[in-house]
């Protein structure tokens, strides 16, 4: 069936065309009915099967559908996001899909002024799509009014839920009307907080795609065992044999992120990176280069491995490997979007073995190797630019030593 045929808004199926959304993909043909029907939805479908418009074109539908009162400047829909940088993704999402309906949209998020948002509460927003931090200053300083809300929405869920978000979850739930329809999606999921997701909701619909397989379809990932001190000989060599792809390199910490980026400088590899540490406005600037291709290579810690939606990113590095094994699946599930195909490789240490097994308990299945001889691993790391032009630098300071002690030995000769 195509959006064509669907239930909704002209309005809504004119801005689909535009976007090139002809038909649903699996988790949009299953959900959205329910979602139309008023119901509870936990739904679960691997990275970049197009979960936002399964929540979105529903939610816009029903806020369009169902008119508000002139008199009501109360928030009807909120969506709950784990980073800034999925805030602006989202919104961005409703404000296309919803673009020829009246629905107003916000994006809330710190790290910004307050007071333009504040601004726009006053007019009147449908929907708010926003990180809890910021929602809940707003909320306690009197600026965000719930009471008629209609949908609460929770991306990227089962990290909503985890505990990082839980009490600030539990805390927006007080505020918000008992009768409302809540909804969860997710790539992954495990049974505690697929239990606790069910305690928030009435008779919740369970959809779930590929359950078995959490990882996209559209991803070949493999591993390779690299040695700790290694591994920038090994990433320079992957960058350097795909020098025209975009690449995101994944790393444990935003001191490893500054560290790798330098250690690639030093090899004339220009690469940027994106952690916690860095200013909003940043940022922000560094997605739109990296989306644009003006920026090649991103060096990024976990607060990147959510969601987050950029065309045509052919490979992931996994420069480590991620402490907490679902993250595995959203890191490689920024490749592969859409009907695109993606690669990604990890580099594992011998102290990453353990780690390594945990990813593939969590998978249920072994990660391929890619083995590497003694003969290649060596060459990789001798055919290294940074090697290379140590040699170099080397045989100049042989040289010139040389030199010095042809002079000397001139010199001496003269006396
Ligand atoms: P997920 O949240 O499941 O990881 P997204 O919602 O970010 O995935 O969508 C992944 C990509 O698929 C986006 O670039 C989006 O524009 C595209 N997409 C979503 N739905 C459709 C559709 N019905 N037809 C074509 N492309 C789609
Ligand atoms: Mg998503």
């Amino acid at each position: 069936m195509k959006f064509e045929q669907y239930a909704i808004s002209r309005k809504i199926k004119d801005s689909l065309r535009e976007l090139s959304f002809v038909k649903p993909t699996d988790i949009q043909y299953k959900a959205i009915p329910s979602i139309l029907k008023g119901e509870d939805v936990l739904a679960i479908a691997q990275t970049g099967t197009g979960k936002t418009a399964a929540f979105a074109i529903p939610a816009i539908n029903i806020l369009y559908t169902q008119k508000r009162s002139s008199s009501f400047k109360g928030v009807r829909c909120v969506v709950m996001e784990p980073t800034r940088e999925l805030v602006i993704q989202t919104a961005r999402n409703f404000q296309l899909i919803g673009k020829y309906t009246n629905i107003s949209i916000l994006g809330l998020f710190g790290g910004v002024e307050q007071d333009p948002q504040i601004a726009k509460l006053k007019k009147g927003v449908d929907v708010l799509i926003a990180t809890p931090g910021r929602l809940f200053d707003l909320i306690s300083q009197g600026y965000v009014d719930l009471r008629a809300l209609q949908l609460l929405i929770l991306d990227e869920a089962d990290h909503m839920l985890d505990l990082g978000f839980i009490d600030d979850i539990r805390q927006l739930i007080r505020y918000l009307p008992q009768k409302r329809q809540t909804l969860f999606f997710s790539a992954t999921i495990n049974p505690e907080i697929k239990k606790l997701a069910y305690s928030l909701v009435h008779k919740p619909v369970r959809i779930q795609i590929s359950p078995k397989d959490p990882v996209s379809k559209n991803v070949d990932h493999y591993v390779s065992f690299i040695q700790k001190d290694d591994k920038r000989f090994f990433l320079e060599q992957c960058i350097k044999n795909n020098a025209e792809h975009k690449i995101l390199v994944f790393v444990r910490t935003k001191v490893r992120a500054e560290r790798v980026k330098k250690a690639m400088g030093r090899v004339e590899i220009q690469a940027e990176t994106i952690h916690g540490d860095k200013e909003q406005k940043e940022r922000s600037a560094i997605m739109r280069k990296f989306s644009s291709g003006e920026i090649k290579v991103l060096i990024a810690t976990d607060i990147s491995a959510r969601g987050i939606d950029i065309a045509n990113i052919s490979f992931v590095v996994n420069y480590d490997l991620p402490d907490i094994p679902e993250n595995y699946v959203h890191r490689i599930g920024r490749t592969g979007r859409g009907t695109k195909r993606g690669n990604a490789l990890s580099f594992c240490s011998t102290e990453e073995k353990e780690i390594l097994s945990e990813i593939e308990t969590f998978l249920g299945t072994p990660i391929t190797i890619i083995s590497l001889d003694k003969y290649q691993y060596q060459e990789t790391i001798e055919s290294s630019h940074a090697v290379t032009h140590d040699m170099q630098a080397l045989l100049r300071d042989v040289e010139s030593f040389e030199e010095i002690a042809r002079k000397k030995a001139k010199s001496k000769k003269k006396k």
